[in-house]
């Protein structure tokens, strides 16, 4: 008993010291001693292992304080190769990722309609692209993919895009690869991601609003994911939010979803160009059947009214929304990403707004509402993160 007891302090001593080494730049063994309040024969051992598995290097002389000058340690950024992918948009996205969140590699596969057992092939033949891409000992493989997962057991219990349902994700890419494989959910990778390497490190509590092809949200509580009970804690996408409005994919009517996704906000702009022919929308297709997000993208930038009035919308629901999530959590930092957040001030101003009108006065004077500054790799760094997190206790 007394050995297990020893065993577990060594294990986090060890992860402690990794930790603030990885915090700072450089530090040396009597800075790592002085920060973690541990003693320096237990520093120098630590470090020594660290050491020799390769997570750490000694990298230069510090300066004097008097005696003899330290020797400064760093992280290599590039001991561990990390293997992050992202199931939630049409294609499948991928990437060998250092432990600093660095692409290093990227790979796109397009999904083209596949479902159930034919995607779940095209996530095999994406990892099995990566791995080689790796120049050095990969960590694991982290995904983020939609819908509602046990990220416990590594189970897809159900993700409708995808057409799958129970899936043992996890316990497959385990067989097949026998490297650490973890799994969350794309929106809560996301907050995962802006926490570990976005503008929201210093933040102790962090709301991610994603919207892309579904809307959904990740929750930082005291710096940790926050899960819920059953894993779906920010799956507020589902909330309904227009009585009898439009059936969404999940089985309900008018749900968040149904009037913020990329797709809600395409329904939409189709619906504008057909109303009229004059729409600038229609400069940019042949048919309003072939507007995406890109074309809606340019008409907005282009100033046309009526995509105009169609984002501020967007924008009001997610504060509806919000408000309800900054009432019971009192979170100050709101970040929004995916493929949605491209229309900028025009969402972050009606959601701040409603924010402010909907909630305990006083409650949000504090709020910050800003978009990510990790782009469309959000959810790819979310999923290396997730490994970073699990694997080393990192950050
Ligand atoms: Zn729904």
């Amino acid at each position: 008993m007394k050995k297990a007891n020893s065993q577990q302090t060594k294990v986090h001593n060890r992860l402690l010291i990794l930790k603030t080494i990885y915090e700072n730049a450089t530090i040396s063994r009597a800075g790592i001693a002085r920060v973690t309040g541990l003693t320096r024969a237990t520093v120098s051992d630590a470090t020594a292992d660290l050491i020799r598995d390769g997570l750490v290097a000694e990298v230069g002389i510090g300066s004097s304080a008097g005696g003899k000058p330290p020797i400064l340690l760093s992280l290599v950024n590039d001991a561990r190769y990390l293997i992050g992918i992202d199931l939630a948009e049409s294609e499948f996205r991928g990437a060998v990722i250092d432990l600093r969140g660095r692409i290093i590699h990227r790979l796109n596969l397009g999904v083209d309609g596949r479902d159930g057992d034919t995607a779940l092939g095209l996530v095999y033949e994406l990892v099995d692209q990566l791995i080689p891409l790796a120049e050095g000992p990969v960590l694991g493989i982290g995904i983020g993919t939609p819908g509602l997962i046990n990220a416990r057991q590594r189970i897809v219990r159900n993700a409708v895009n995808l057409d799958w349902h129970n899936l043992p994700l996890g316990d497959l890419l385990d067989e097949r690869y026998r490297i650490p494989v973890h799994i969350a959910n794309d929106s809560q990778a996301a907050a995962l991601a802006e926490f570990t390497f976005g503008n929201s490190k210093d933040n102790s509590n962090l709301i991610v609003i994603n919207i892309g092809r579904g809307t959904g949200s990740g929750i930082v509580l005291n710096r940790q994911l926050y899960y819920g009970d059953s894993f779906g804690a920010g799956e507020f996408g589902h909330v309904t939010i227009v009585e009898n409005g439009e059936i969404c994919r999940c089985g309900h009517r008018g749900c968040l979803e149904t009037v913020t996704s990329s797709q809600a906000i395409v329904r939409g702009a189709r619906a504008i160009a057909g109303n009229d022919r004059n729409s600038l929308l229609n400069r940019f297709v042949s048919s309003p059947d072939d507007i995406d997000i890109d074309v809606v993208s340019l008409a907005f930038e282009a100033g046309d009214e009526a995509v105009l009035s169609l984002i501020a919308g967007v924008g009001r629901y997610l504060g509806f929304a919000a408000a309800n999530l900054v009432g019971i959590l009192n979170v100050n930092r709101i970040v929004l990403a995916g493929r949605v957040a491209r229309f900028g001030p025009a969402l972050v101003e009606p959601i701040k707004r409603e924010i402010l009108r909907r909630s305990l006065p006083g409650l949000a004077d504090e709020m910050a509402v800003e978009i990510s500054t990790l782009g469309p790799d959000i959810v790819i760094l979310g999923a290396a993160a997730l490994l970073l997190d699990r694997e080393l206790g990192l950050p």
